[in-house]
């Protein structure tokens, strides 16, 4: 069987999906984290690496993918989201 990978949004390397952090958009708009279940709605993976979430803000990579801003409080919980899988 193959392990599904994602492509990271940050440093665009492939990793298996189980490993990464995903970003969820839900059709109300509202920002989910976390790869528990099926989430309905776009998704973006990242890493869970400080500079995977960094390069990914920078480049506004999320913003592109989900098709809306990001606010910058969800960055910061991106990053604790990575502190805790070290
Ligand atoms: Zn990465």
């Amino acid at each position: 069987m193959k392990t599904p990978v994602r492509t990271c949004a940050g440093c665009g390397k492939r990793r298996p999906k189980h490993e990464m952090i995903r970003v969820g958009l839900d059709r109300d708009g509202e920002f989910l984290l976390g790869g528990a279940g099926k989430v309905p709605g776009r998704g973006v993976y990242l890493c869970p690496d400080g500079r995977c979430v960094e390069a990914a803000r920078r480049r506004g990579s999320l913003q592109r993918s989900l098709g809306a801003g990001v606010p910058g409080e969800l960055f910061g919980e991106i990053e604790r989201l990575c502190e805790e899988r070290e």
